[in-house]
């Protein structure tokens, strides 16, 4: 990258730093990613993971803001100061019903009923606090200016959080983001990545009678709930062919001869652009008003979350490729092969074990209908995704067999490689402020007139206590689990 004006000597330096340190850390990542692991804590919930990170940033010299954005999970970690200002971010948070034993090729839960992790938001945690520890003391050691912005995020698997950290100012400042995904390889992608989704409740209220004796009196709020239903049902007709919505009634009332005073209605509106979902969210709002009306009744609207599709830039990308191809995959064991293979015959997938080799970076990614909340970040500032290969290939993530590889040695070696490439893409941006202007050019191209704006209402709050009761059925079962040692990262 000298052709960037990068000082090459420095450059190379502190990158060969950063991989040592991450290498002699290892220990303090395979910590890191088996607490989370055993925690296995739903959105809004990871109070002990996000405790785990903040203070093992902490300790390690950034200064931490706990509970952002009305969530009282997700933290802040500020290191350096001045420019660049590059920021880190990931997910922690685990599924209901997934507790799965690690290491084993059959169905075992460690705790009966218990969430648990099935995908590797764990390993993406300890690869985010992995990368920024060896990026915080590499900028010491060399003088690289800039500052480094480490975000935990809570609840990606409700698509929550980030919406509202975009929209509190966390990422005004911020020049470059990456986000750090478990996956089934080391690499990379650009382009639009993933769909923009409004999900939101409908709740009708009117007045409860005998429904035999005085329905005169009533104001059917299942009325307004079917009116709405079929409001949308006509305009399915008229929407965009890119846009799908589904739903699922909540509240449909309790018994026939008691006229529901109350019920409600759980939507969620997709479309591949955040305009269209939101098109589709405010036609679905004015139906449901026309249908409230309609039945003499009352609605009210809450938005459980809004997201923009994942946006990949394209400079930030041939950076990380070109960190992934120095690194190189992991080396796999025969004994990590015929584990990861015995798992592939388990789910019914081609049981072709792990990927010996990195893959190339390829043209646009293909956008796929599912969504991710990192997704409003992408829009406001360049963004690139580090995928590590901590997961078998193929497995059908939140599957039990998705769940079986994450405590093992082969989470810990893809979260090794996954923490180096991150760390050292880090370094390029830390130490050629022209590869930051060249991202922030491509990034301006890429968006070419889209104006970002949050899709999530102005004054809205998080839901601070969703997974709450669940998760404390839980717990004291799952605590027996737990890691007795914090990690310990060292110089
Ligand atoms: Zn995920």
């Amino acid at each position: 990258m000298a052709e960037n004006g990068a000082d090459v000597d420095l450059l190379a330096e502190a990158k060969h730093y950063v991989l040592d340190f991450i290498e002699r850390n290892r220990q303090a990542l395979q910590c890191v990613s088996d607490s989370i692991f055993y925690f296995g804590e739903l959105g809004m919930q990871e109070k002990r993971s996000a405790a785990l990170m903040a203070s093992a940033l902490e300790q390690q010299g950034f200064t931490v803001e706990r509970g952002i954005s009305g969530f009282p999970t997700a933290f802040i970690a500020t290191y350096g100061s001045g420019s660049p200002t590059i920021a880190l971010h990931a997910e922690y948070d685990a599924n209901p019903t997934n507790s799965q034993v690690s290491g084993v090729t059959e169905r075992s839960e460690i705790v009966t009923g218990a969430p648990g992790h099935c995908e590797g938001h764990n390993v993406n945690a300890a690869v985010l606090v992995t990368a920024a520890v060896a990026l915080r003391h590499a900028m010491e050691r060399y003088g690289l200016p800039g500052t480094l912005k480490v975000i935990g995020a809570p609840a990606e698997e409700q698509l929550l959080s980030r919406p509202y950290i975009v929209r509190d100012g966390y990422f005004d400042d911020v020049d470059v983001a990456f986000h750090d995904h478990v996956l089934d390889r080391l690499g990379t992608d650009y382009g639009i990545a993933q769909s923009a989704a409004i999900s939101a409740d409908f709740t009708f209220h009117g007045e409860a009678a005998h429904a035999a004796m005085w329905p005169w009196k009533a104001r059917d709020a299942l009325d307004a709930l079917v009116l709405m239903d079929m409001g949308l049902a006509q305009y399915r007709e008229h929407m965009l062919p890119t846009s799908t919505m589904h739903r699922v009634v909540t509240e449909g009332g309790k018994q026939p001869n008691v006229i529901p005073s109350e019920t409600a209605v759980w939507w969620y509106f997709r479309d591949p652009t955040a305009e269209g979902a939101r098109v589709l969210f405010e036609q679905a709002q004015k139906i449901a008003q026309g249908a409230a009306m309609m039945a003499n009744c009352e609605v009210e609207v809450y938005v459980r979350a809004a997201v923009w599709p994942v946006r990949l830039n394209q400079t930030t990308a041939e950076v990380i490729q070109r960190n992934v191809e120095l690194i190189g995959a992991p080396e796999w064991t025969e004994q990590e092969q015929a584990f990861a293979r015995e798992l592939q015959r388990k789910a019914e997938v081609a049981d072709d074990g792990l990927r010996p080799a990195v893959s190339p970076l390829e043209g646009p990614t293909k956008q796929i209908a599912a969504s991710n909340d990192c997704g409003d970040v992408s829009w406001k500032v360049p963004m690139g995704r580090v995928w590590f290969p901590s997961n078998v290939p193929h497995l059908p993530f939140h599957h039990w067999t998705a769940g079986a590889a994450l405590a093992t040695s082969i989470a810990h070696k893809g979260g090794l490689v996954g923490a180096k490439a991150l760390a050292a893409s880090v370094i390029d941006y830390l130490t050629t402020p022209e590869l930051v202007e060249e991202t922030r050019s491509t990034f301006a191209e890429e968006l070419g007139g889209t104006r970002y704006r949050s899709l999530i209402p102005s004054d809205q709050q998080p839901p601070v206590d969703l997974n709450a009761e669940q998760m404390d059925r839980f717990r004291p079962a799952m605590e027996a689990h737990y890691i007795a040692v914090a990690p310990r990262f060292s110089a």
